[in-house]
């Protein structure tokens, strides 16, 4: 027997907190569900200086902690389950997980993204021995050693200032000549004396037996090889969106994120996309937040129309 609810939020990033604490205030039956550790990538940030309100900046664990709390001191439920099947069930959808299934007025997806590997040599069987995808979590394993980090981006360059705490050089590697991070980000960057910028180049396997001793390089202006000593490898090259329970049921584009117009609404009546996995999203936790606000009040207002509640 399907478990009953108004409304299913399937993640719990700051989209699917913010979705659950409205629908929750909406008086909406609302049960998140979450397969993993509730915050998401923001509950891995060691600070956020960008989420508005933190002056001094914000531990991710914190704010995802407080998201929390706040959704369900307004009567959110939470489970921990992984979606693994949304399905049509008259007018009402069937979200169907490991363990129960549960049937909703309307579903919120949320589920955001993970972390996009290199798929090179070296990488999968030296992940835990040297290669990394989270910097809160490893940067202290490198006090006063060398490490690499791979990426261009904001999260590259935010991790790699933090592991500039504890290791003694850090080199980023980037595949273009230019980062894409935030100015400010980048200004940082460049005032910090142990980090080093490896231009246009790109790693091409992970060197080690154990664990990680150095990683083989190319420069792809040159094409020259070389090998660089280090002891750790950080990877931040982007995200992949957490969506391939979705794959045959919803629109994807061609980053299989969900297509949702601008409250939300996917193709299918009553089932909204939020935060990191919709297309277009500006990918802040911010914007996750305000995603997961508009589709609770979409959904609010569609199980008024169509349930007559
Ligand atoms: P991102 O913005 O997509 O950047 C990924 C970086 O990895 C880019 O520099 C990209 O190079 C490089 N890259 C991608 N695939 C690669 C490959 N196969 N090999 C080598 N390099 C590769 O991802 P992100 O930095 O994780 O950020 C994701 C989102 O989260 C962004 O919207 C970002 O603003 C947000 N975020 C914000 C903060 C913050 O505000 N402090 C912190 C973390 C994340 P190119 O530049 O050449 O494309």
């Amino acid at each position: 027997m399907a478990k009953e609810y108004d409304i299913v939020i399937v993640g719990g990033g700051p989209a699917g907190l913010a979705a659950g604490l409205y629908t929750a205030r909406s008086r909406r039956r609302t049960i998140l569900l979450e397969r993993g550790v509730t915050g998401g990538q923001v509950g891995l940030a060691a600070t956020i200086e960008n989420y508005p309100g933190f002056p001094d900046g914000v531990n991710g664990f914190d704010l995802a902690e407080a998201m929390q709390r706040q959704a369900e001191k307004n009567g959110m439920e939470t489970a921990c389950a992984e979606a693994t099947a949304l399905e049509r069930a008259g007018e009402r959808y069937l979200v169907k997980t490991g363990d129960e299934d549960y049937l909703a007025k309307a579903v919120i997806l949320t589920g955001g993204a993970v972390y996009r590997k290199l798929g090179v040599p070296g990488e999968e069987r030296l992940t835990g021995h040297g290669v990394s995808y989270c910097a809160t979590c490893d940067a202290a394993f490198y006090r006063d050693e060398e490490v690499a980090v791979v990426g261009g981006g904001d999260s590259a360059i935010d991790e790699g200032l933090l592991i500039t705490r504890f290791a003694s050089k850090v080199s980023v590697i980037h595949r273009r000549n230019r980062l894409r991070a935030t100015a400010i980000l980048q200004e940082r960057a460049f005032a910090e004396p142990k980090m080093e910028f490896i231009w246009d180049s790109v790693v091409t396997e992970i060197l080690g037996k154990d664990a990680v001793t150095g990683v083989r390089l190319r420069n792809l202006a040159t094409g020259v090889e070389s090998e660089m000593a280090v002891s750790g490898v950080f990877i931040f090259i982007g995200q992949e969106p957490c969506t391939d329970f979705l794959r045959g049921t919803l629109k994807l584009d061609e980053t299989g994120r969900v297509v949702a117009n601008e409250w939300m609404e996917t193709e299918l009546p009553g089932v909204f996309a939020a935060g990191d996995m919709r297309a277009n999203a500006a990918r802040q936790a911010v914007s996750a937040a305000g995603d997961g606000a508009t589709a609770a009040i979409r959904a609010d207002q569609y199980i008024s129309a169509i349930f007559g509640d």
